[in-house]
């Protein structure tokens, strides 16, 4: 028996390895042929230069390893941790594994089986075995401890009401229906509280009534669950759970993507009873029920899909409905399920800041062929990177959240 399995090393791996085991290494994963629409890179990390550009860093790569791992002929270590930090986890590559697309195959114990999910299960894995990367590692601690993965007091989560001039409700101290789940990033960040500041100032105009838990909201651990520290998140996660049953929450929105694909899809039931929504989403609906339209502010604009609420959970057409009606919104060559990565997530900006800046900066540049002036997302993750690759590039494009667009829409005379 494998040094692996005898000490049962595996375990997370071993749920899903079906999916590792049915890769069949053909690469389509690499450089997309298929669906023919011209050629295009599926991995960010394969087409990035910062990255050695051989098989392990894209997915088929990372199956023969996993392979190895699982037969026996490998072990884990550091080397395994840092080879499979390096990417960000977009899940391109399941979208065009023909495995997990093809109906004409037939491998059900894969087709339906996320990849993303696959490494993740490995990089928990390497976390109870001891190879956590040092910057994840305390990335979790603060996480756990202070409630935010920035290692910032949680009192400053509230900081940014100071920058708008009505009151937002309290909602650990007033029994409210509506949350709006700011999330740490958009919380934390100076230039990016831009978008817990439009989101309120559009909730706020609409006349809904909402609250924020400000200094008591907990971080919903997606960074954790990406890094592999499941027993930070499973303490955070309950922490959450806890809290947001007391308070009798019947709504939560968020205008964070990850927040919302972590409660919505990670939580796994836990918060039933809970509707959870994009504010986008969210927008959408109450604007058409209310018959409000949004004007259109006679600007250009190029859509980036968030992995999150993109390939992770489906949901393409919604922003870009309501961009439609605010601007004139043009395509990049890869976009919803094909869209190419901002390099933030999967932990790869904390793990890897110099590869995934370069990510960034490639889809940046995919967005400056449109011939736009604005990149609008969902997400602030996104924002924050993009943001980062146009100032690297000294690119005359501004990056907005889509948020910000709603509220000068609704302002437009
Ligand atoms: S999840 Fe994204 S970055 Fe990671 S191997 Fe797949 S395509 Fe590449
Ligand atoms: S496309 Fe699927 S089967 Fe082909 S190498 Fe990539 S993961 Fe393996």
């Amino acid at each position: 028996m494998s040094e692996n399995k005898s000490e049962n090393q595996l375990k997370n791996l071993e749920k899903v390895k079906d999916a590792a085991l049915s890769c069949v290494h053909c690469g389509q994963c690499r450089v997309a042929n298929w669906p023919i629409q011209n050629f295009y890179y599926v991995c960010p990390v394969y087409k990035s230069q910062v990255s050695p550009q051989f098989d392990p860093y894209f997915a088929r790569g990372k199956n023969i390893i996993l392979k190895g791992l699982l037969w026996g002929d490998l072990k884990l270590s550091r080397e395994i941790t840092e080879l499979f930090s390096q990417c960000s986890l977009c899940g391109a590559c399941e979208e065009f594994c023909h495995n997990a697309m093809n109906e004409n195959f037939d491998f059900p114990t894969h087709r339906w089986t996320s990849m993303v999910e696959v490494f993740e299960a490995l990089r928990a894995d390497l976390v109870e075995a001891g190879f956590a990367l040092d910057s994840h590692s305390s990335m979790n601690k603060a996480l756990t401890e202070k409630l935010n993965p920035y290692d910032r007091d949680n009192k400053e989560k509230s900081k940014w009401t100071d920058q708008i001039d009505f009151k937002v409700k309290d909602a650990s101290k007033k029994p409210i229906d509506l949350l709006y789940y700011v999330g740490c990033t958009a919380a934390l960040t100076p230039n990016i509280q831009n978008i817990a500041i439009y989101t309120s100032k559009i909730l706020h105009k609409l006349g809904i009534d909402f609250g924020i838990l400000g200094e008591h909201e907990i971080c919903c651990g997606s960074v954790a669950l990406r890094t592999g520290d499941r027993k930070a998140f499973e303490t955070i996660s309950e922490k959450n759970v806890e809290l947001l049953k007391r308070l009798g929450i019947k709504t939560i929105i968020t205008s964070c993507a990850g927040c919302y694909r972590t409660l919505k899809k990670d939580y796994n039931k836990k918060l039933d009873g809970i509707e959870i929504f994009h504010t986008v989403e969210f927008l959408q609906t109450y604007l058409q029920e209310k018959e409000i339209s949004l004007k259109n502010l006679e600007i250009r604009t190029t859509y980036h899909d968030p992995c999150h609420i993109g390939r992770h959970m489906g949901m393409y057409e919604i922003p870009r409905e309501v961009l439609a009606q605010i601007s004139d919104p043009i395509e990049m060559q890869t976009n919803r399920e094909g869209a190419m990565c901002c390099g933030a997530g999967g932990g790869l900006r904390k793990g890897n800041a110099e590869l995934s800046l370069d990510l960034a900066k490639n889809r940046v540049k995919e967005a400056m062929e449109t011939g736009v002036e604005n990149l609008v997302s969902t997400c602030p993750f996104c924002y924050r990177n993009l943001s980062d690759a146009l100032e690297e590039l000294n690119s005359e494009m501004k990056m907005i959240d889509l948020v910000q667009l709603i509220y000068d829409s609704l302002n437009r005379k």
